[in-house]
């Protein structure tokens, strides 16, 4: 028997949630029942089933539709007669333990319904083929016994990798055509290619010369990426043994979630091979369609998957620049008129968006980086510092035996500075209003990888020099490119390390999809791809998401940025350094995912 005490928390409870799901779905709560019913704290994402909702309601009553809703921890029932649903609420409503984990769940009356949009819905991406049914059961036994044999070549991030024919080397993503390898791709793969040839007349000359097989646990998955232009021809295919999966393609911002039944074949050609990123989100279930257009989640169990591929001896042709390793059209560095571009890229893509987003950019900038802090301390009292690019002026009170000056283009990170009383004024890093040769320091944090060209990158670095005194010091930090190389790894990606481990909560899971999903407004055309939050990056021009909350009230008002970055490879900063000619570099470093220099004046 509930006691009136537990009655209050059940309500309590149900208020609380009530206000979410009508916050985030817009539609309006009903004191009175109603022929709509709202289950608040279970859905997809704490891994309801559509079969379990069915069981456990016919129990108490005739519910005529279930509404699933992707990356939500609710869902909803409809009814054709109000009786039915009272039924159900009174049967289950702070009782049923339908809750993650077998809590109980918290049901409240709405006004209507959501409409939902089916992410397994939309069209697959040109060139996209999936073969059900590819290999037969004891094909697939035979198949996994023919790679059990050699010894696992390695293992990524607790993902266990097998490589035939050729390694396919991580890291450069590339294989080395010199170094074919003993074990070759097993004769058990033969009959595949005799089938690819009925099923796909188009692909009968396919024979692949390169084999990878990856074992993927519940919780793994595999970033965003496409398969190397220049090392593989078209088409890659990939057979999924043992277990569904769903993959995710991605254009930028679009992303298409896949469904790769156990035994299908995946063939990725044309543009869905070289324009496409595909990738596995890391979780231990997938939310598929359900035979009557519904939506429900399945458990992932081990898969193994095998993908093919043909080397390649030539340069890429592709149609595709975006993702081409082959073509550096994709870098805004080969496209005309170069300055022009690169002013228009700023504009768009870094100074306006910086005035959008100053408030809430300045709240998730706080802690300075130690090591940016300690080289701001070393300074004797009395020294003139220049911080070019301030930002909110997070290092302009950490010395204050000091004369601290900032800089920056926004006004909106500016006036931040102002109320804490900081002396700032408004420029461009390319152009410093600082007579030469006066501070005693500079420092560029985190500003330069916001230019478009190289010629602008180093012109700020020139303006840094040039303000600096004779022996003065600078310090530069950019963001690297490569932020999982180095030991350290950077807090960027450690931030979705958690994903990775399975650690992570439902409800951040659910954020970072939706992160994922948001569609991108480009405010201008240029083809540069849209960074994935982290992952690695797959270009050194990328469209990095910042996504805004607009209100603390309003849930689901966001709005997503594109700010533009150009990430450093290893020593291009270092390079970029050695164009200066008064000055030397004293200490080049990595540091939280940043290439980093301390240079001093000559
Ligand atoms: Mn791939
Ligand atoms: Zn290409």
């Amino acid at each position: 028997m509930t006691t009136i005490n537990s009655d209050k928390k059940i309500r309590r409870k149900q208020i609380r949630c009530r206000a979410i799901v009508s916050s985030e779905t817009n539609i309006p709560p009903s004191d009175e029942p109603s022929l709509f019913v709202a289950i608040c704290n279970a859905g997809l994402s704490t891994g309801l089933t559509e079969d379990s909702v069915i069981q456990e309601t016919q129990k108490y009553g005739k519910v005529s539709n279930l509404t699933m809703i992707p990356n939500k921890s609710y869902c909803f029932l409809g009814f054709d007669i109000v009786q039915e649903a009272i039924n159900v609420f009174d049967g289950m409503h702070g009782r049923s333990e339908l809750g993650q984990n077998s809590t109980v769940i918290y049901m409240s009356y709405f006004k209507g319904t959501p409409e939902v949009e089916n992410p397994m819905d939309k069209e697959l991406p040109p060139g996209t083929i999936i073969i059900p049914d590819f290999v037969t059961l004891a094909e697939e036994s035979a198949l996994l016994a023919a790679i059990s044999q050699p010894p696992t070549t390695g293992s990524l991030k607790n993902r266990l990798v097998k490589h035939f024919g050729y390694e396919f080397l991580y890291g450069s993503n590339l294989v080395d055509p010199d170094k074919p390898l003993k074990t070759t791709i097993p004769k058990e793969c033969d009959v595949l290619w005799h089938k690819l040839g009925k099923k796909q007349p188009s692909l009968s000359w396919f024979k692949p010369d390169q084999l990878t097989v990856n074992e993927y646990m519940p919780g793994h998955g595999i970033p965003p990426h496409v398969d190397t232009h220049s090392a593989f021809i078209d088409p890659i295919l990939s057979l999924s043994l043992e277990s569904d999966v769903v993959m995710d393609f991605r254009k930028n911002g679009q992303r298409v979630s896949v469904l790769l039944p156990r035994r299908s074949l995946l063939i990725m050609s044309d543009e869905c091979r070289y324009d496409w990123t595909h990738g596995i989100t890391p979780r231990v279930m997938d939310v598929i369609n359900t035979p009557n257009n519904g939506l429900t989640t399945q458990q992932r169990s081990k898969r193994t998957s095998f993908t093919f591929r043909k080397l390649r001896y030539t340069p890429c042709d592709c149609k595709y620049p975006t993702l081409c390793n082959s073509r550096k059209t994709n870098s805004l560095e080969s496209k005309e008129p170069l300055e022009k571009l690169a002013k228009k890229v700023e504009e768009m893509n870094v100074h306006n968006i910086y005035e959008k987003i100053a408030n809430h950019f300045s709240e998730t900038r706080h802690s300075p980086w130690p090591n940016v802090a300690q080289f701001l301390d070393a300074f004797p009292p009395g020294s003139i510092i220049v911080d070019i690019g301030c930002g909110n002026g997070k290092y302009l009170s950490i010395n204050k035996e000091t004369l601290q000056i900032g800089c920056d283009r926004s006004s909106g990170l500016l006036s931040v500075c102002s109320s804490n009383k900081q002396h700032v004024f408004k420029c461009d890093c390319l152009s410093v209003p600082i007579r030469s040769s006066t501070a005693d320091g500079v420092i560029s944090i985190a500003v330069i990888h916001h230019l478009a060209s190289e010629a602008r990158r180093l012109q700020s670095i020139t303006e840094m020099a040039r303000v600096l005194r004779k022996g003065g010091q600078g310090l530069i930090y950019v963001w690297a490119k490569n932020q999982k190389a180095n030991l350290k790894k950077s807090s960027y990606l450690r931030q979705n390390k958690a994903v990775n481990k399975g650690k992570i909560s439902e409800d951040e899971q659910r954020q970072k999809t939706e992160n994922d999903s948001k569609e991108m407004n480009l405010e201008i055309d240029i083809q540069l791809p849209v960074h994935t939050n982290r992952t690695e990056f797959q270009q050194q021009d990328v469209l990095v998401p910042w996504k805004l909350k607009s209100s603390q009230e309003s849930r689901t008002d966001t709005s997503t940025f594109l700010r533009f970055y150009h990430v450093f490879e290893e020593n291009e900063l270092e390079n970029l350094c050695k164009k200066v000619s008064d000055i030397t570099i004293e200490k080049s470093f990595y540091d939280q995912g940043n290439h980093c220099i301390v240079f001093r004046k000559l």
